[in-house]
């Protein structure tokens, strides 16, 4: 694997996902100020898609260290950078408030990307994980306005309370789960390309980052999976993807060094 940043044409958009940002991974939280700082000022584009936090209680969870996070965002839309945030399954309650602090736009999940050479179409993944039936029906139900307004109307301590039974319930529960129940099920992988008319697809979620390329009677797909980040254990990891004007995706790791992915 070699360095090829520099011979990389200059990208116009950046992709990143999982960096489970929280106060207790202080290092990994210096790879994303610096890859904001580094790499992503400049780029025209940014696009978070999901669980840049490892949990979000609600607008009104404004520490300290959340609003550094907010800052940092915040300053680089203010350079020019134009923001995009698409819900991961642990920040989905992120909400106008925030986006507006942090200068950045919400969109759907799943989103199509237009590109004049072509759409890619953006998806946290989750909803992609088909096989993992209790996970759906909890998503189904967490997703709902309904959920979400009884949730949030509850104090601020008693919703960091609910998150921290469930974020433990869930590490229980996927201790049991077998390796493709967490993992996307490949019909709704196809089904989302169909919808969407898309061939071309970026997501996260599931921490195997891969470009999957996938012949469909004829029909070629790319399946582009971003990396979780984690710069606080014993080798270190995380990245993005970069896409340049001609439409070229590359997967870059967390240090700057791209993935050639065509060798
Ligand atoms: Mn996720």
């Amino acid at each position: 694997m070699t360095a090829k940043s520099a011979a990389r044409p200059a990208p116009v958009a950046l992709f990143i996902s999982d960096l489970h940002l929280q106060e207790d991974m202080p290092r990994t939280a210096a790879a994303f100020f610096s890859f904001l700082a580094k790499h992503a000022s400049g780029v025209a584009q940014l696009y978070l898609l999901g669980d840049i936090f490892e949990y979000w209680a609600g607008d009104d969870d404004l520490s300290p260290f959340n609003m550094r996070v907010i800052d940092a965002l915040h300053a680089l839309a203010h350079d020019g950078t134009e923001i995009f945030w698409i819900a991961g399954n642990r920040d989905f309650l992120a909400g106008s408030t925030f986006a507006s602090m942090a200068g950045l736009t919400i969109l759907p999940d799943p989103f199509v990307l237009q590109h004049p050479s072509g759409s890619l179409v953006l998806t946290h993944g989750d909803a992609m994980c088909t096989d993992d039936i209790g996970y759906m029906q909890f998503r189904a139900q967490v997703r709902q306005k309904s959920w979400q307004d009884t949730f949030l109307a509850q104090s601020l301590d008693q919703r960091k309370a609910i998150i921290a039974g469930l974020r433990q319930g869930s590490r229980e529960a996927q201790l049991g789960k077998a390796d493709y129940i967490m993992d996307v099920n490949q019909a709704a992988v196809a089904a989302l390309f169909s919808a969407t008319s898309t061939r071309t697809m970026i997501h996260g979620h599931t921490h195997r980052p891969a470009r999957h390329q996938f012949d469909d009677g004829g029909v070629r797909t790319l399946r582009y999976v971003l990396p979780d980040w984690d710069c606080d254990c014993a080798i270190p990891r995380g990245g993005w993807i970069a896409l340049d004007e001609n439409r070229g995706l590359a997967r870059i790791n967390f240090d700057g060094t791209s993935l050639n992915d065509d060798a």
